[in-house]
């Protein structure tokens, strides 16, 4: 069963994001862990969009080395980010060509330097725009993005779950989220999110962090926030402790995420699979996902 049949019959899926490195050092290790991810029988695998640059180009090849090499389900993330609609058709065609299925559709964050998002003149303003446009022209399946904290540019929840709302009308699948360490947070979104009318299958982005600088670090890039029991377990460990308290807080997140109807499971690995594979293990271990 592909993973969106999965998610459609709610059988909650295992996926890892990965991006593609900007040093070869970074090639080095995400080659590494692309061997070990093999036998890790994940639904699919989702490859991020850079920002701007050269990382861009990369996107495609690394997303046609997963499918051919892994034969893993594989999810291209796209933004709008300085792209006219042309270019972004072309970028969706050689996609489509190399076999991609599914889409993440997004605005894209501004570039470095600039505090504001400003649209290309022939381009989108929206994800919502993007989405509508994918679903005209070409059979993908789309994902989008969501934020149980509130995107950070909203000015609140409810105007936030009503642009939900509006990709979802515009034809996305299926929506993933922002990282988020505190699962109370994404059952207010939840309960809010249906009731204005969002009926999405939801996955949730976890990440097992691994030291108390790290955690800061995503709190400020993620607008998400760090609940005071996962600090005070990083305080004072060493640093393989600290690696061990970020699975098991993971672990627990997905755990209760899943007893609580989550449709999957998106980690947030970082190009490294040892922490993402220990979470999927003890959560097969625990019976929470099909044991392949
Ligand atoms: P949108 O859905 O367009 O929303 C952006 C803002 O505009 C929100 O505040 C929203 O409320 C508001 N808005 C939406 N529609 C309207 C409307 N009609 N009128 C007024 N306001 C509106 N970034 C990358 O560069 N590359 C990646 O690969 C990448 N992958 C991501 C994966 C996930 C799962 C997530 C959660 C984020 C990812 N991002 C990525 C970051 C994302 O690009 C940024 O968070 C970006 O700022 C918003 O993108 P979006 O698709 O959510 O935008």
């Amino acid at each position: 069963m592909n993973f969106f049949d999965k998610l459609t019959n709610k059988i909650p899926t295992i996926s890892y994001e990965f991006f593609p490195p900007k040093t070869s050092a970074g090639w080095h290790t995400l080659y590494s862990t692309l061997g070990e991810v093999k036998q890790k029988n994940l639904d699919f695998i989702s490859v991020t969009y850079g920002a701007g640059g050269t990382t861009r180009d990369k996107t495609l090849s690394l997303v046609e080395r997963i499918q051919g090499e892994l034969e893993i389900d594989t999810m291209a993330h796209l933004t709008c980010v300085g792209h006219s609609k042309s270019e972004i058709h072309s970028i969706l065609e050689k996609l489509s060509d190399a076999g991609v299925k599914a889409i993440m559709a997004l605005r894209g964050d501004p570039p470095q330097g600039q505090s504001k998002f400003t649209p290309h003149p022939e381009g989108f303003a929206y994800a919502s725009e993007l989405i509508a446009y994918i679903k005209k022209h070409f059979d993908f399946k789309i994902g989008c993005a969501y934020y149980p904290e509130k995107h950070s540019e909203a000015i609140s929840l409810d105007v936030d779950i009503e642009h939900l709302k509006i990709k979802q009308d515009n034809g996305a699948d299926f929506a993933a989220s922002q990282l988020f360490f505190n699962n109370e947070k994404f059952y207010s979104f939840r309960d809010k999110a249906i009731k204005a009318g969002v009926n999405l299958p939801l996955t949730a982005g976890i990440m097992p962090v691994s030291s108390i600088g790290q955690m800061s670090k995503f709190q400020e890039m993620c607008a998400c926030q760090i609940p005071g029991v996962l600090k005070g377990m990083m305080e004072g460990c060493s640093k393989q402790e600290a690696v061990e308290v970020g699975i098991a807080y993971a672990t627990g997140q997905c755990v209760d995420l899943l007893k609580n109807g989550i449709a999957g499971i998106h980690l947030y690995s970082l190009n490294r699979s040892q922490a993402a594979a220990l979470i999927v293990e003890n959560l097969r271990l625990k019976g929470f996902l099909a044991v392949e």
